[in-house]
């Protein structure tokens, strides 16, 4: 496993495209847990070469966010994706990233304004910025996102799409507390459900009893939908209402909106997107569901109940 700078990454990445070679891609900001270890799992199946690049990317954080006090755990992040087969790591610092003013950035209009967006002014420029420099850097065939990011994830898909960019974006499902039976993320008793994220790390025991709320809070939003409910409007304001039960937590958004254009929707159809963000003391936390599964087995099992009736 090689870790290098950007100049030999985009050499490397170049001999790699000549020598017809199918270079996956995972960007994180390192503090990897096993949400980070599936997209890593995706990329080695599907690829010859996997690069993941562990960067804390300055300019997606907002003046007063936690960029000072990120997790960096560098040395067990290592150990991880040579653990996993990583081919290369890209490590640069933010120096080398950005060794003079920048004049240039990426925005993408409208879904970005949504969701986090409205919360986080700027961020979503930040990451379609970086991830520009890191594709160009990478030269990824395909590069791997999280549904934990879902916003992101989608940001990134328009992007690509409106300005041609030769990669694949795919997007991975949550990986939660208690999906995994061992390993150090393996926590059932407290914050049962929780997404993974490095920012976890912030909790406390308390604060992360109470942060099982916005996984229970998803999953009844999704058997209120499966139960037949149709009203954006009352499911919104169901989850923001059942949020607020846990003492601790601080509403910033619940919605149910449209997978592509993030709006919200009044009258709810399948693949819409119930999502959550809280604030729970310092830490601010986001999780989502897809409502799909369920009602496309629901409809099967109708089916072959309506097909065993018939028969
Ligand atoms: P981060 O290091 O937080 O920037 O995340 C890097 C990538 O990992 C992003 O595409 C995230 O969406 C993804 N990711 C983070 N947490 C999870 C999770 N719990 N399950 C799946 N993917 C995740």
């Amino acid at each position: 496993m090689e870790i290098i700078s950007i100049k030999t990454m985009q050499e490397k990445a170049s001999c790699l495209r000549c020598e017809k070679k199918r270079i996956g891609f995972v960007p994180t900001m390192g503090a990897l847990h096993q949400g980070h270890l599936s997209l890593i799992k995706a990329a080695k199946e599907e690829n010859d070469v996997v690069v993941v690049s562990i960067f804390v990317n300055p300019i997606q954080f907002l003046h007063g966010e936690d960029y000072e006090m990120y997790p960096i755990t560098m040395e067990e992040d290592k150990k991880l994706c040579r653990q996993m087969g990583v081919d290369v790591i890209f490590h640069p610092d933010a120096a080398e990233m950005y060794p003079e003013k920048l004049l240039t950035t990426i925005n993408v209009s409208e879904i970005t304004s949504r969701l986090c967006g409205s919360f986080r002014p700027g961020h979503f420029q930040g990451v379609t910025t970086v991830v520009t420099k890191l594709f160009h850097i990478v030269k990824p065939h395909v590069a791997y996102f999280g549904q934990k990011d879902y916003q992101q994830a989608i940001v990134i898909k328009k992007m690509v799409k409106d300005l041609n960019f030769d990669v694949e974006i795919r997007m991975l499902p949550i990986v939660r507390e208690g999906d995994m039976l061992t390993g150090k993320d393996a926590c059932p008793a407290s914050g049962a459900g929780l997404a993974l994220s490095s920012r976890n790390a912030y909790l406390n025991p308390d604060e992360k009893a109470q942060a099982g709320i916005l996984f229970q809070t998803l999953q009844t939003a999704k058997k209120m939908l499966d139960d037949g409910e149709r009203d954006g409007h009352k499911l919104s304001d169901w989850m923001a209402k059942n949020l607020q039960n846990a003492p601790l937590v601080l509403v910033e958004y619940a919605e149910v909106c449209d997978p592509e254009t993030l709006e919200p929707l009044s009258q709810v159809r399948m693949g819409a997107v119930l999502a959550l963000a809280v604030r729970i003391g310092k830490t601010r936390l986001i999780d989502n569901m897809v409502w799909e599964q369920e009602e496309r087995e629901e409809r099967e099992k109708k089916g072959s109940r309506s097909k065993r009736c018939g028969s």
